[in-house]
């Protein structure tokens, strides 16, 4: 059976070997067994349930929430040379009869139905008259009712099981934690499956976190110094700054699109889908843009506002390198953020025990943005991974920070906190640190202060950067009165009485190429040519099918023929992610592009 599973990599997906543990999936899978897998985005979950659909007689179901995506999906099987449909509300009667009568004639591998499609009776009734080989949940942390991303519609997917007994099931996820797999083995009757399991670390995303400063200058800077040529997502707060920062990018060069809850259905849909098929394109948006970006060849995620929880920042920055190619992630963040969230945080709804979880989470953030260690350890620690050496492709390990003695600054910082009256944001305190003179100062008589300019030896920098680290690690509290005054609590004392010392991190004043960046997707410049001919090829392919490019070929693959540069249809087959299907079909253009390559040197 194995060997029927490998030849299917091979020859339509044109892949040497598996990776992870597909194999071992697909043998459950294959044997009649179900099975709960949990891989990171980009672990290869989808082979997970096409193979096995066709080792198997009769058409494997996969049920997906994602309706945008299906069309996209579909057409690159198709290009594999799988027979494959989908069933979803976009489709017209017509269409729909269609993929039921391919269904019943045995002409499809493959079926994607949407959850609130299959459970109606008639789409039942139809499955129950034709062979199926396998149910894929795909997205199965939609059962769970703790999520953001939970669908009424996936808790009667239990139904499966009883309707369907011979049929085995597997249920895929790339969310993490304990409580939702425990929840999706209850909620749909899986405690039979063999799980499957994976690390959740992404190697190829580089995790990147900055002092924001400047913030527009920082992330023009990183686009344009590493992601020119790129596509990538921005992600801001609220709505306005989204509009805002889309309009300032396109003022830049860039091919930037907003996207947020605010913009009508069609609106969002249309930038969606631009953001799926065109290539060099900034999506900038609210979270609002989450589930469904499937898009492989994302190369970067920068967020300009803080992330609320090292759930978000994970699952946000995750849409980066689903390809496996290098990507980065780039988040810039400030004392105003911390504000920000903190007063967010106090007077959003929600009981004590709501807040208090929001504030740990909130909490984790803060010290993930703060520590001087390598940021992944501390990532995968959170969600209860271990990563035994530090990974060498965060900022902390290419550019270890500097920490320093800060007790006396602190001491300083919260004596005029409390001298000013505990009522005060960072910006009037430091006012007043630093001897400041202004209309502010005189109509309170700050000058008056014992803390009066004590702190002149540090620039007003230096002082932001303090109160961030005091309020980020809650020495300091903010008030929830939405004025965001700073107060003094109980953690503090000791270090004001001089009993503790303590040490902050030293921001670095970013310079370009102030992290040493190994580019993993850059092209020699010597290169170059037959590069932009090949992504030309692709492109004009892609256009003709209707297609996204990464559907022809990935870049990881043009990658690989810029670097063997075949010439035979026999050496193109070695190319990963060149199957029988996609030579028949694309070899000879290829081909005829690196030929021409090779007489014009
Ligand atoms: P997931 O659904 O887990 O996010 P996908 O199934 O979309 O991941 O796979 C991510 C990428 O890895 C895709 O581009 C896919 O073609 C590629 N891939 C998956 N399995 C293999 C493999 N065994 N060898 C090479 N590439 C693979
Ligand atoms: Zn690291």
């Amino acid at each position: 059976m194995t060997q029927t599973a490998h030849a299917i990599l091979k020859h339509v997906f044109g892949y040497h070997d598996f990776r992870g543990p597909q194999e071992s999936v697909i043998n459950a899978l294959v044997a009649g067994e179900d099975a709960l897998v949990l891989m990171p985005t980009g672990g290869g979950k989808s082979l997970c349930y096409q193979i096995p659909s066709l080792v198997r007689e009769g058409t494997g179901v996969i049920v997906s929430p994602l309706i945008a995506l299906m069309q996209d999906q579909v057409s690159a099987l198709h290009e594999l040379g799988v027979r494959a449909g989908f069933l979803n509300s976009s489709l017209s009667t017509q269409e729909v009869w269609q993929t039921e009568v391919a269904l019943q004639n045995g002409e499809l591998d493959l079926l994607y139905v949407a959850p609130e499609r299959l459970i109606q009776a008639r789409t039942l009734e139809l499955l129950q008259n034709v062979k199926i080989a396998l149910f894929a949940i795909d997205e199965a942390h939609c059962v769970s009712q703790w999520g953001h991303d939970f669908r009424a519609d996936y808790l009667k997917l239990d139904m499966l099981q009883r309707v369907f007994p011979q049929v085995p099931r597997i249920a895929l996820t790339a969310t993490a934690d304990v409580r939702t797999r425990d929840e999706i083995i209850v909620r749909l009757q899986l405690q039979n499956a063999q799980q499957f399991i994976t690390g959740f670390d992404r190697p190829n995303i580089q995790y990147r976190i900055q002092q924001k400063n400047n913030p527009k200058a920082q992330l023009l800077r990183f686009l344009r110094e590493e992601h020119n040529t790129h596509s990538g997502i921005v992600y801001c707060l609220s709505r306005n700054k989204v509009e805002q920062t889309a309009e300032w990018l396109c003022g830049e060069g860039f091919n930037a699109l907003p996207y947020h809850a605010g913009l009508s259905a069609q609106v969002r849909q249309k930038n969606q889908s631009r953001f799926l098929r065109d290539e060099q394109i900034i999506m900038v948006a609210t979270i609002a843009f989450g589930m469904g970006i499937d898009k492989p060849d994302v190369r970067f995620v920068a967020h300009l506002d803080l992330p609320k929880s090292i759930e978000a920042y994970y699952q946000e920055t995750g849409r980066a390198g689903r390809d496996g190619d290098a990507s980065t992630t780039f988040l810039l963040y400030g004392l105003e953020d911390v504000v920000k969230q903190r007063q967010m945080m106090a007077s959003s709804e929600g009981n004590e025990e709501f807040k208090r979880n929001e504030q740990q989470r909130l909490n984790a953030m803060l010290g993930l943005c703060e520590i001087t260690t390598c940021r992944r350890q501390t990532l995968l620690r959170y969600f209860g991974d271990n990563l035994l050496q530090p990974c060498g492709n965060c900022d902390s390990c290419l550019t270890p920070a500097q920490t320093w003695d800060a007790s006396e600054a602190v001491r300083m910082a919260l004596s005029c906190v409390y001298r000013t009256g505990q009522r005060f944001g960072a910006g009037h305190v430091i006012d007043v640190l630093r001897g400041s003179s202004n209309e502010k100062i005189n109509s309170f008589g700050h000058q008056q202060l014992t803390t009066y300019g004590i702190g002149k030896h540090l620039t007003a920098d230096e002082w932001r950067s303090v109160f961030r680290q005091l309020v980020a690690r809650g020495l300091l509290d903010v008030d929830t009165n939405g004025f965001g005054g700073l107060l003094l609590n109980d953690s503090c004392r000791a270090i004001l009485r001089g009993e503790e010392k303590i040490q902050l991190r030293r921001d670095i004043k970013v310079t370009a190429n102030a992290v040493a960046r190994k580019q993993g997707v850059a092209v020699d410049a010597e290169d170059q040519p037959l590069w932009n001919a090949l992504r030309a090829c692709r492109k004009r392919l892609a256009e003709e099918h209707g297609v996204p490019p990464y559907v022809i070929f990935h870049d990881a693959t043009l990658r690989e023929m810029l670097e063997r540069r075949p010439t035979s249809p026999a050496n193109l087959l070695l190319i990963t992610g060149v199957g029988d299907s996609k030579l028949k079909r694309f070899g000879d253009e290829f081909l005829a592009v690196i030929r021409a390559s090779e007489y014009a040197e």
